[in-house]
């Protein structure tokens, strides 16, 4: 099958978050499954950097560009995956975050970007960008891509259409102005199509008019049809129940792997899981907190947003650092004003806690390697990549039931921990109570000799959480979605 899968991000060449880890490895295992899957990604400085051998291959219709859009065509790093850039001068030539500017806010045109860039990439999956290449279906993902559905729906013969949700809240939401100034065709304003509450969403144009829409766990896909997870659109997508799926993500293997990881201090694995100690006597040397390999070390990488519950996390503080030999690792960035009290937690607890602001690639996997739990409150979670990381690292995850963390991590339970099923702790409710609870659980048991922390952590390793399953389940719904393409002729 011949298949264009379209995004904002992918490893190696653009992250921001989970979606750039499924790009860049979710078109790989496609391949693998013998399929001719062709990537496309707005040139943005970092990505025409990184693509080896990059060639100019033409100008390509996009009418709403201030100035002429070409293509740059390239293999995707280290796969035989093609990957074309969208070069739309003044457009992505930015350097830095693809969504925000330095001020940490949207680009004030990001409607116009992300609508030429999906005008582009319409063009290649339509056959129209002359080399030779039409695609049977177009994986589109997120609202960046939300355009392309029902742009393909203005062709007189048209690819399938898949449209993946990573995350329900954003939306890629505009006014009527520029609605009005992006020309686009006007019946599109319609609460069958674009219109959303007065205003307009690219990502209701994905959902309303692809031929399938997926999100990235089961449990998501249930909880975006009820109203507290909506975002005001479980309305429409209970409408569209019947063209729903939740796939579980992948985690690349080859990236992700403590027996190869370039970016850790010991190699390990399931049957050498003592070794892994050397990561956390690495990770408290590298942070500055005290080298105690009988501390038990905390660790939490990610986006420092409301979701991710780093609230929860500062709030239970005090409590963990009342508890003797603990300690806690935070990396991430994001809101001014958790970065401030993460800063104030280091200085209150010197030596015990630890932080670093900002984006650090291997610093996350030296994370992952060297802490002995890894803390995720998420008030919602798609999918969530870290707890998948963290069982193959023998980490124990402690999370939220909620979304991918309910379908992945299997709560100690005393019945699942004798059965050898149990791979972390599960709480309920998102606040520091419930989150509390989980952690007492987790400390419980890394103290007490015998009572199997090294058994839960191995039955994480042990799991198999690589692309094969979940590419294999998308291969069957490209299937169905070209059936219903097909069918409406
Ligand atoms: P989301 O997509 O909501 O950010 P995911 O768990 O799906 O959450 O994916 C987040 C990805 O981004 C993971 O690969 C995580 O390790 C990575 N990540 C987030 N923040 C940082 C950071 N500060 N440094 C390094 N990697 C980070």
């Amino acid at each position: 099958m011949k298949i264009l899968f379209a995004s904002s991000e992918a490893v190696p060449l653009m992250k921001t978050g989970g979606l750039g880890d499924v790009s860049g490895s979710l078109p790989v295992a496609l391949r693998q499954l013998g399929h001719d899957v062709r990537l496309v990604l707005p040139a943005y400085p970092d990505a025409v950097a990184r693509v080896n051998d990059l060639e100019p291959l033409g100008t390509v219709h996009a009418p709403l560009a201030p100035a002429p859009v070409s293509l740059l065509a390239g293999l995707l790093n280290g796969s035989t995956v093609p990957v074309y850039l969208v070069h739309a001068p003044g457009l992505f030539d930015r350097p830095g975050n693809p969504y925000v500017g330095p001020d940490g806010r949207d680009w004030s045109d990001n409607a116009l970007r992300f609508a030429v860039f999906c005008q582009a990439a319409t063009e290649i999956a339509a056959g129209r960008s002359g080399f030779g290449w039409r695609a049977d279906l177009v994986h589109a993902n997120d609202w960046q891509t939300g355009l392309m559905a029902p742009l393909l729906l203005q062709e007189p013969e048209r690819p399938a259409t898949l449209f993946t949700i990573h995350n329900l809240s954003y939306q890629g939401t505009f006014d009527r102005a520029t609605f009005d100034a992006l020309d686009l065709p006007p019946a599109w304003w319609s609460p069958d199509a674009l219109e959303f509450w007065g205003a307009f969403s690219f990502l209701k144009g994905g959902i309303a008019l692809s031929d399938l829409v997926t999100t990235v766990s089961p449990t998501y896909a249930w909880e975006i049809r009820q109203p507290h997870l909506g975002c005001g659109l479980d309305g429409l997508l209970n409408h569209r129940a019947d063209r729903l799926y939740g796939i579980l993500n992948g985690i690349d293997y080859a990236l992700w792997d403590p027996t190869s990881d370039p970016a850790i201090a010991q190699h390990y694995e399931a049957e050498s899981f003592r070794l892994k100690r050397r990561n956390k006597s690495r990770l408290q040397q590298q942070l500055g907190l005290e080298r105690r390999s009988e501390s038990m070390l905390f660790g939490h990488v990610g986006r420092l947003v409301e979701q991710k519950g780093v609230d929860l996390i500062l709030a239970v503080l005090p409590q963990l650092m009342a508890e003797p030999d603990t300690q806690l690792v935070m990396l991430g960035s994001g809101d001014r004003g958790l970065e401030a009290k993460l800063r104030e937690a280091v200085a209150s607890y010197p030596g015990r806690v630890a932080t670093h602001i900002g984006y650090d690639e291997p610093l996350s996997h030296l994370v992952e390697a060297g802490s002995d739990c890894f803390l995720m409150p998420s008030r919602f979670e798609p999918c969530g990549l870290n707890q998948l990381f963290s069982l193959r690292y023998g980490t124990v995850p402690v999370v939220h039931r909620t979304g991918g963390l309910a379908d992945t991590v299997i709560d100690a339970t005393p019945g699942n921990l004798q059965a050898g099923k149990a791979t972390g702790f599960v709480f309920e409710h998102a606040d520091p109570n419930g989150l509390w609870w989980a952690i007492g659980r987790a400390l419980d048991l890394w103290r007490t000799p015998g009572a199997g922390w090294e058994g839960l952590a191995v039955a994480g390793m042990r799991q198999d959480h690589s692309w094969q399953a979940s590419a294999r389940r998308y291969e069957e719904l490209y299937a169905i979605a070209r059936g219903y393409a097909a069918a409406a002729g």
